[in-house]
């Protein structure tokens, strides 16, 4: 195929650049594009996972954070958010529903909580490890220090899911206050890929001050880092923020982004997110039909689901969790793929910017 615009480009796996990206943001609206793309998106899908949807089961563990970000109902600055947090025996408790279920992959979640030392962390682990030695532990807990890293690792951990939320240095201002950083966002993710975990990187779609140029950021950042999951979701407004009166991001033009980011990173995990069905019912069902393959219930204690409030209306809040699973499993079969019971690994790929690459794709 000669190589007319950026989104051949990226079909052809060829290396883009910020200018590419932006052409590739411009296409959104342009339908004949974006049907080459989902469909492209598709073929890669199925290449990799066929008809197979993985599934997590979320466990959100605690929602006090000393952090502030700005768009986040859990922020420590937010007084009205009802603080818990679980008890290892109550995460434990969570994991062996969970495993009953048919889980095999386990996301620890939860705001930047002190209480939660690095030591109870990997003990945690450890327990969890010890019960279901089948499955895979997932951290999503924030920014540490490599050393923290280190030990949650060698305690178990497989995963580590950390949104660099915006890649674009102005953009990060104005969603974060002065104590955090990207360069510290930078380096984590370096530092969790550099110890082995399968790392998790990703954006809000429609944060305020988002622009097709800070987007372009954040997909050439994916692009560098070559991260094995991607969580993309809508930016949804919480009341108690300083963006309340902010618009919701957009349903469709997350569902493109989900079709480049299988496209740019073939082998990728791609949740089809929470804040999805949130905006739109069958959100999750159009993400797996654009390209994404993970879907994320919840296993957290129905006492404490509402509480985790990081934007308004949040769905899944009032139904126990073999109900979230099974709902799930419907939703899956109904957009015409499977859920199925595995740890759901990425497979090992060469790199992208190996010359090899494209022709072991
Ligand atoms: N504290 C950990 C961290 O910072 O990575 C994990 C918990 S954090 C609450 C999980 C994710 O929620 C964030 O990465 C962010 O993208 C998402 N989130 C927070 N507020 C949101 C909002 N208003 N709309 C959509 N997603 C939001």
């Amino acid at each position: 195929m000669s190589i007319k615009n950026a989104a051949e480009k990226l079909i052809c796996q060829q290396a883009m650049t910020k200018e590419d990206f932006i052409e590739l943001l411009g296409y959104f609206g342009n339908s004949d594009i974006m049907a080459l793309l989902k469909e492209e998106a598709l073929k890669l899908r199925r290449k990799y996972y066929g008809n197979k949807v993985f599934t997590r089961g979320l466990i959100e563990f605690t929602n006090y954070c000393k952090n502030n970000c700005y768009y986040c109902g859990i922020r420590a600055g937010n007084q009205n958010a009802r603080r818990y947090r679980l008890a290892p025996e109550e995460i434990l408790e969570c994991c062996q529903e969970g495993h009953h279920l048919g889980f095999r992959t386990f996301v620890l979640q939860g705001g930047e909580d002190p209480f939660y030392t690095d030591e109870k962390i990997a003990a945690i682990i450890r327990e969890i490890k010890y019960h279901y030695p089948d499955c895979a532990v997932t951290l999503s807990i924030g920014e540490k220090p490599r050393e923290s890293y280190r030990l949650f690792r060698e305690a178990g951990a497989d995963r580590y899911l950390l949104r660099h939320e915006t890649a674009d240095e102005a953009h990060y201002r104005q969603l974060h206050p002065d104590s955090m950083s990207l360069s510290t966002r930078r380096q984590c993710l370096w530092d969790l890929k550099d110890l082995g975990y399968q790392v998790g990187a990703g954006m809000m779609v429609g944060s305020p001050g988002q622009s097709d140029q800070t987007l372009a950021e954040d997909l050439l950042l994916l692009q560098e880092l070559e991260p094995q999951m991607v969580g993309i979701g809508p930016f949804i407004p919480h009341h108690d923020t300083r963006f309340a009166k902010e618009p919701a991001g957009s349903v469709e033009l997350t569902l493109y982004l989900l079709s480049v980011v299988r496209i740019l990173l073939p082998a990728v995990l791609l949740p089809s997110t929470t804040a999805l069905g949130t905006l739109d019912p069958l959100g999750r069902e159009k993400g797996l039909a654009a390209g994404a393959n993970v879907v994320m219930p919840n296993l957290s204690p129905l006492r404490n689901r509402k509480q985790y409030e990081l934007y308004d209306n949040k769905i899944c809040t009032g139904e126990e969790a073999a109900e979230c699973r099974g709902c799930l499993e419907q939703r899956v079969r109904n957009a015409g793929f499977e859920l199925v019971s595995e740890r759901g690994d990425a497979p090992f790929l060469p790199k992208k910017l190996n010359p090899m690459y494209k022709e072991n794709r």
